[in-house]
């Protein structure tokens, strides 16, 4: 049995940016990593079917079927340097990000307290997951990378914005009937406000996290400095 403040619940869903992982790690590291590496892989990959795939991708989005590969580069930088979620992008720097971490340019980071916790519920049968706004594949190399190890087989699952908005209900709604698990019983972790009420409105338990730099919360939200100071109980069924 898992309580959480007193409560059953039946899994945790954590957030990664400003919850598991300091900020600056995406917006310092990976980010920049991806902007000054992003002419020259995507030029190395132009022509292989991966690369060409992309490419078409970049022409379909800006509906200009014969762009050239130049073109397609100043776009996909422009698209980078403009923080945009845009698809192609997305799936470009997965792969950048990839080869960083296999040629150790970094390891991600995530916090002591998260790791050690993670990996503690994991051992004592707490289901875990994932929702982030960074792909599913994105959100498995950052914990398979970290210097605490690889954590991703801590976790049971992961969700991205495939399944919907981080801000929607709907979302939550989604990921809980997904996990077979009723809202009630599932605990989420974020460093965002509005996330932190959409899974709220599903009926979802939560807890606000904040980090060195988070903004306040409102006032009514449970809210924790690290994970050490979550009241989860964990109690080993009799
Ligand atoms: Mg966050």
């Amino acid at each position: 049995m898992i309580l959480f403040d007193g409560r059953p619940i039946q899994a945790i869903v954590v957030d990664i940016e400003g919850t598991t992982t300091d900020i600056a790690f995406v917006k310092s590291v990976l980010f920049p990593y991806a902007l000054q590496r992003l002419r020259g892989f995507m030029g190395d990959l132009a022509p292989t079917p991966e690369g060409q795939a992309i490419l078409q991708q970049v022409r379909a989005e800006v509906g200009q079927p014969d762009l050239p590969l130049e073109a397609c580069l100043d776009q996909l930088l422009a698209w980078a340097k403009a923080d945009q979620k845009i698809t192609p992008l997305k799936t470009l720097q997965g792969l950048i990000w990839a080869e960083g971490y296999r040629d150790k340019a970094y390891y991600s980071h995530v916090y002591k307290d998260a790791a050690a916790y993670l990996q503690d519920w994991h051992r004592q049968g707490v289901p875990l997951y994932v929702y982030s706004s960074g792909s599913v594949a994105a959100q498995k190399l950052l914990f398979a990378h970290t210097l605490e190890g690889d954590l991703t087989p801590c976790f049971q699952g992961f969700f991205d914005t495939t399944t919907g908005s981080k801000l929607e209900s709907a979302s939550y709604r989604k990921i809980a009937t997904s996990m077979e698990i009723p809202p009630a019983e599932i605990l989420f972790l974020s460093d965002h406000p509005g996330e932190l009420a959409a899974a709220q409105q599903a009926g979802w338990q939560v807890c606000a996290v904040q980090r060195p730099g988070t903004p306040d919360f409102p006032a009514g939200l449970p809210v924790v400095h690290d994970f050490e100071a979550l009241p989860i109980v964990v109690q080993a069924s009799a």
